[in-house]
């Protein structure tokens, strides 16, 4: 009957107020919260209603040099490489323990800068977010390079040691994962670090910054620099004194950087960008527990996931059966203030995310394909989209082919297992995909089949510490997380050593 609970929902009422106070809102540069050397300021808005949350100092070039020069003091002169890998990892769980003890002003101040539900921020993302600096802090002590067999009198070692500078680059749409992901390697393997945030939302990393010093953390060891791309973004890829870039963002914005990283010092950079990834429901899957997985595939996080399931191939067989329960899954979505209790999904982060997302809404309905639910702004104030579901998605829509970065389910439909494979990997993304199957033989074939850096197999957005993340073609460099993101912050350096009378020989 067209009634659902989110257009019944409570976003229209007065936003509740978040549950914490805001702090630090400058730059913090050696151990200090310093204000920008221009003096600017710019501000952090609140998505629920576009009103200003805090001004924030505003990094710039002359800020990211200084802060550079920090870093590279506090790694060429500083206790932080230099100390035992032990005290290291004694600093990185302090850290972590102090984040658990403030886990719900974190929370907050991320639901609050960024539009995400509260409770989600509490559940999902500290947790997330405190196991990662925990696991890291376990490799801090167990980096080693090896012992070589070469042929001749010499002995052979490799020595693992840190890059140096590291420059850290991170979006707004996780803003607190991504920091993790970033600096918890970056410090295990004894680097220091510039971290620029995303603008809009540069508060949580500022308040848990101030936490790591707490933790005994020395001053220049992590520096956040809040501002722009274009300025402080750019001048940080570009410094000639940054010895390793690592970003996460947007294709785009990563040809860019890495663009500026080739010009300048040829640092080495890891790349985590965009995605379109396939949700594969096979012909024998459980359709509601398949109708549930995709949604949560796609809705999460206001759908603004760089691995969201955003297009949801369905076999012919069990295609209607799923496109009315999926459609029913969207109206029952519950819309509203994210510190509302039992609201799935807040705002999104920002008004041009929110113009993007109809945009692309319209050109998903000129186009031919059938719209469920949803489709149209969500109450008048703040950056809400009703949770939208199109059905008769053809591979050659725009909807079916960009980033939407939004709350827009796409369903499409298929015939057979080599064809969901052709069309799964038609794109110039592959970071990652899910498989719903009960069959083990096809979860094979598509686990084998498919371009991407992560499959999921009747499962979805599994992100544990240990397991590695990063995109095929245009979905990225490199990989986070797990042991791989280790190699990402050392240099190995073979030391060969003659030897004048070898035993063995
Ligand atoms: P974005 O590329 O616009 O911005 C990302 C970061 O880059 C921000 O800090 C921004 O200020 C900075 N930036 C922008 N222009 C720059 C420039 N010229 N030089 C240097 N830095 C610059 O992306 P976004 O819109 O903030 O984030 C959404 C995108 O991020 C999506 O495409 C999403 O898929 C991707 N993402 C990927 C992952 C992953 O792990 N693969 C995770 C989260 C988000």
């Amino acid at each position: 009957n067209g009634i659902s609970r989110f257009s019944t929902a409570a976003a229209l009422e007065e936003p509740i107020t978040p549950p914490v106070t805001i702090e630090h809102i400058k730059l913090l540069i050696n151990g200090q919260f310093v204000d920008a050397a221009s003096g600017k300021t710019f501000p952090t808005l609140d998505p629920r209603t576009g009103q200003l949350i805090a001004n924030v100092a505003e990094g710039d070039i002359e800020d990211v040099n200084r802060a550079v020069a920090a870093a590279r003091k506090a790694f060429d002169e500083g206790p932080w490489p230099r100390m035992t890998a032990y005290e290291r990892s004694k600093i990185l769980l302090r850290f972590a323990d102090l984040v658990e003890k403030n886990a719900d002003e974190i929370a907050a101040l991320e639901a609050w800068d960024n539009g995400k539900p509260y409770e989600q921020a509490t559940s999902d993302e500290i947790p997330l977010f405190i196991r990662l600096f925990r696991y890291y802090a376990g490799w801090a002590d167990k980096i080693h390079g090896l012992t070589i067999q070469a042929d001749g009198p010499h002995h052979v070692q490799t020595l693992h040691e840190p890059i140096g500078v590291a420059g850290q680059i991170i979006p707004w749409n996780f803003p607190l994962l991504m920091f993790s992901w970033k600096v918890g390697p970056a410090l295990a393997c004894g680097n220091t670090i510039v971290l620029k945030t995303a603008e809009q939302t540069p508060l949580s990393a500022l308040y848990v910054a101030r936490l790591f010093h707490e933790a005994g953390l020395p001053p220049g060891v992590l520096n956040i620099v809040s501002g722009y791309g274009p300025s402080a973004g750019a001048a940080l890829a570009s410094h000639m004194d940054v010895d390793k870039l690592a970003f996460t963002g947007s294709t785009q914005t990563g040809k860019i950087v890495l663009g500026l990283a080739a010009k300048s010092n040829l640092k080495p950079v890891t790349l985590e960008l965009g995605g379109k990834s396939p949700f594969i429901v096979c012909e024998d899957a459980n359709v509601d527990e398949a109708v549930d997985l995709a949604h949560a595939a796609l809705f999460y996080n206001q759908g603004q996931c760089c691995c969201a399931g955003s297009r949801t191939f369905v076999h012919e067989r069990v295609y209607d059966e799923f496109v009315e329960k999926a459609k029913a899954r969207a109206l029952k979505r519950v819309v509203g203030d994210p510190f509302r209790k039992g609201v799935e999904q807040g705002p999104q982060v920002d008004s041009e995310q929110f113009d993007k997302i109809l945009k692309y809404i319209k050109s998903g309905v000129d186009s031919g394909a059938t719209l469920e639910t949803g489709g149209q702004r969500f109450g008048s104030n703040g950056y809400y989209v009703q949770p939208t579901v199109f059905s008769n998605v053809q591979d050659d829509m725009l909807i079916a082919k960009d980033e939407i970065f939004g709350p827009v389910q796409t369903i499409l439909k298929f015939k057979d297992i080599n064809e969901v494979i052709r069309r799964s990997n038609a794109t110039q993304f592959g970071l990652a995909a899910g498989v719903f199957t009960q069959n083990l033989d096809t979860a094979n074939t598509l686990t084998r089949a498919l371009k991407a850096g992560t499959v999921w197999v009747n499962c979805f957005d599994v992100f544990d510490a240990a397991i590695p993340f990063g995109g095929y073609k245009m979905s990225g460099h490199g990989r986070e997380k797990g042991i791989y993101s280790l190699n990402n912050y050392l240099q190995v350096k073979a030391v060969v050593t003659h030897l004048k009378n070898p035993a063995w020989l």
